[in-house]
């Protein structure tokens, strides 16, 4: 038997604050009730604000964000089309993989493991593109992978300069809830995100913000699709119903995650990130390491990637951290196994939970065979918390 509590640092999924637990502890309910629009409706009105989005529409989709992804990519574009993505990280790289799968023509972009998405690079295939094929550019907001938050308004201004038609589509699983999002004001066409990160949930309830020109786009794709399709679940939403069986036990679960979301403040949930990933990047700058984000104004406030040095095996670090202090952190995807760690700072979390992880992080790279002074992290951190002052509590949702 081992005391005390674990504790989660992955970049997903996230700590489950006990509201949310003890909400979804209900028994089941008859999914077609008469009354389930009481409890939906709200829901996609809230999901709409955190996702700051006033117009198109709203779904839930029981499963992982790969098949919010899925459903955007079937429901709007078919076999053939052309689309341009980034390709700078695990969560980009896979995206490209199934828009391939799916029989896109995906036009893509490198970028360096680190880098943000290469808008300028996308800019020229743009401008290249004069008989207007590419229909849809698609890229990932926050690279959990490496610890990136790329710009995307630099890449709504560059189709508008363009006066190019592409659809914008955004993966927002790591970022949305959790750092600033503007679906309307960035005229970003179509959005996921999963629940299992900033929206403390667990894993299971997909999220699909569909603008006006993308439900446009998929009146016109012609590819077959059952169940998960935008007009069908559009139609059924209207009277509280969907055509599938939907999570109820994660409805309201979320229910009391946006409680806890609005409560606090969204721009005071955003500054919050920014003070915690603040406080782990002083941490990691005091130990004499780098992250993986290569330059700093795209450094991410959620996840941080620790680039560890040559003669270390981050995976050991992350063993250590796990067996022996009970501390999880996320391992290096790819190209970056052994070399980094990362470090998930995002949802549920306060100062001195980030302490902990600091704390846990410098005994296991210590003991991986990476000499930096026990402490080190953890006082830098410290320092800059006391200045920046505490996160406020949240005793009225308690
Ligand atoms: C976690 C994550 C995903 C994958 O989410 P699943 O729910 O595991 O399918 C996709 N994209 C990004 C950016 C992520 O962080």
């Amino acid at each position: 038997m081992r005391t005390g509590i674990t504790h989660l640092y992955t970049p997903g999924p996230t700590n489950l604050p006990e509201q949310v637990r003890q909400a979804m502890n209900l028994s089941v309910r008859d999914v077609r009730a008469h009354d389930q629009g009481e409890l939906t409706e709200p829901l996609f009105d809230g999901v709409k604000r955190v996702f700051k989005q006033r117009r198109g529409r709203m779904f839930f989709v029981p499963g992982s964000a790969t098949d919010a992804w899925r459903a955007a990519i079937t429901n709007t574009l078919d076999p053939g089309d052309k689309v341009l993505m980034a390709r700078h990280g695990r969560f980009s790289l896979l995206w490209v993989e199934m828009a391939a799968e799916l029989g896109l023509e995906v036009e893509v972009v490198d970028a360096p493991w680190g880098d943000a998405v290469p808008v300028q690079a996308m800019a020229r295939r743009l401008e290249a593109d004069h008989a207007g094929e590419i229909k849809a550019v698609l890229v990932t907001h926050n690279e959990t992978a490496t610890g990136v938050t790329s710009p995307v308004p630099a890449m709504r201004d560059v189709l508008d300069a363009l006066d190019h038609s592409a659809l914008l589509f955004v993966d927002g699983t790591s970022s949305i809830a959790s750092i600033d999002f503007r679906m309307d004001a960035w005229g970003v066409d179509l959005a996921v995100c999963g629940s299992q990160k900033g929206f403390m949930l667990p894993a299971g309830l997909a999220m699909l913000a569909v603008g006006d020109k993308a439900m446009a786009a998929s009146e016109r794709a012609r590819r077959r699709r059952t169940a998960v399709d935008f007009a069908e679940m559009a139609r059924l939403n209207d009277d509280g119903a969907f055509p599938y069986t939907p999570p109820t036990q994660l409805f309201q679960g979320l229910r009391a995650a946006l409680d806890r979301l609005f409560a606090e403040g969204l721009e005071q949930v955003f500054a919050r990130h920014r003070r915690l990933a603040e406080g782990v990047r002083r941490g990691v700058r005091a130990w004499g390491l780098e992250t993986v984000a290569r330059d700093p104004r795209f450094a991410s406030n959620t996840v941080t990637a620790v680039r560890v040095p040559a003669d270390v095996d981050a995976r050991e670090v992350v063993r250590i951290a796990e067996d022996r202090y009970r501390t999880s952190f996320g391992s290096g995807p790819g190209p970056l196994a052994g070399k980094a760690f990362r470090i998930g700072h995002l949802g549920d979390l306060n100062e001195v939970m980030c302490l902990s992880a600091l704390a846990a992080a410098e005994m296991a790279l210590n003991e991986a065979g990476c000499p930096i002074q026990l402490g080190a992290g953890v006082g830098a951190a410290q320092g800059y918390f006391q200045d920046a002052g505490m996160t406020l509590d949240l005793r009225a949702v308690a």
